[in-house]
């Protein structure tokens, strides 16, 4: 099995280590990681650039059969809205393996939605990632090649740099802990892609040891929990996942973290027809996150083969919206512009692999 090692998975600190190893100057290091991190797309074109101490180090160390290589994952398709505002890439993996990544972009803003997990183990009975079941883990190289991937797009297309970043694509970020923090320290690092931490945001189904995690480590980041329910048998119907950490101990986890952090959380809500959008559940989930400050977002179902559940009538929606409203939390409606490209996370894969 070949031990090669991707340049993008080592963090600053660690590919200083690497060139010094080699009589490579640690000052070289810098030059190496803006290549790797910011123009990532013209790094051939760079290495010409390059003092001859790193090009002879890259020539040696860097391409097939060597120890090292350039994640940069090859797009195999791509679906746009009809409103051109969302953009979905299906990327290749070095195993062949396919994730998805998408681009928003409103108001001349773009937000770029990143998968953490070849599928997903936590098995959301609407979610397409969830129905497919978990392949394996990307890793940080897998994660920040896809930031790259969006950021070349925007800048060659609307001379944009990426404003926010949202782990809402496929995967569990939280199951895949290490290399989610490692991969977006090197995104939000400065001398890299420099992503403002506060607009990255790890979206969870709920793993209560990992929110306390990043509590006690003091997570910079945004956190949004995807509830769905409101009491344990509203949200066992939908996360099986959830019978592992009752509601209760996720509702404690998420007042230790707001208390540790002095942080909104994002709740986010699926709103499905029949199951979870009534005016009764508008009332618990009121009451179940009295005293925490949170946001909380809506989303109607985007509707997957495997799950017979409908979104939400609007009327139904905006009911719960105001019910919310009246009991004092801030609640946006999101819409899922990009609904007509299969814009749930798993969507656009399942739609490709099942295409013979
Ligand atoms: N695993 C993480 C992040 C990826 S899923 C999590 O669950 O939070 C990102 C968001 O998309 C979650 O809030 C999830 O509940 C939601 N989602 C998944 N499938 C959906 C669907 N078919 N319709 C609407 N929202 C969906
Ligand atoms: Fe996994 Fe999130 Fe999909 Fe649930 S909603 S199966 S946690 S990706």
């Amino acid at each position: 099995m070949s031990t090669a090692r991707s340049l993008h998975d080592l963090s600053f600190p660690e590919l200083e280590e690497e060139l010094a190893q080699s009589g490579v100057k640690k000052v070289h290091a810098r030059l190496l990681w803006r290549a790797l991190h910011y123009e990532a797309s013209r790094f051939r074109e760079n290495l010409d650039g390059f003092p001859p101490p790193l090009a002879r180090w890259l020539n040696q160390y860097l391409g097939d059969g060597r120890a090292f290589f350039l994640d940069q994952p090859e797009q195999v398709a791509e679906s746009r809205s009809s409103d051109g505002l969302t953009r979905k890439y299906l990327l290749r993996l070095r195993d062949g393996r396919t994730i998805e990544t998408v681009l928003m972009g409103y108001d001349r803003r773009f937000t770029a939605c990143v998968s953490t997990q070849v599928g997903c183990a936590m098995g959301c009975v609407f979610c397409a990632t969830g129905q497919m079941g978990f392949t394996r883990h990307l890793r940080p190289g897998e994660i920040i090649a896809q930031v790259l991937h969006v950021q070349r797009i925007l800048r060659a297309e609307y001379g944009k740099n990426l404003r926010n970043l949202v782990l809402m694509g496929m995967g569990e970020p939280l199951h895949n802990y290490d290399a989610v923090m490692k991969a977006l320290s090197t995104i939000a690092d400065v001398r890299g892609p420099s992503l403002a931490q506060d607009r990255i945001t790890i979206s969870t189904v709920g793993l209560v040891p990992a929110i306390l995690r990043l509590a006690e480590e003091k997570s910079p980041y945004n956190l949004a929990i995807s509830l769905h329910g409101a009491t344990e048998e509203q949200r066992r119907s939908l996360i099986p996942i959830s019978k592992k950490w009752p509601i209760e101990s996720l509702i404690d986890a998420c007042r230790t973290y707001e208390q540790a952090l002095g942080k909104r959380i994002f709740i986010e809500w699926t709103l499905i027809a029949g199951k979870n959008d009534s005016p009764e559940v508008a009332g618990q989930l009121a009451s179940l996150l009295q005293g925490i400050n949170v946001h909380i977002n809506l989303i109607p179902l985007n509707p997957t083969d495997a799950y017979e559940g409908t979104a939400s009538a609007h009327q139904a929606g905006l009911v719960f919206q105001r019910i919310l409203r009246g009991a004092g939390y801030p609640v946006t409606f999101r819409q899922r512009r990009g609904i007509d490209v299969a814009a749930g996370c798993g969507q656009l894969r399942s739609t490709k692999t099942t295409v013979p």
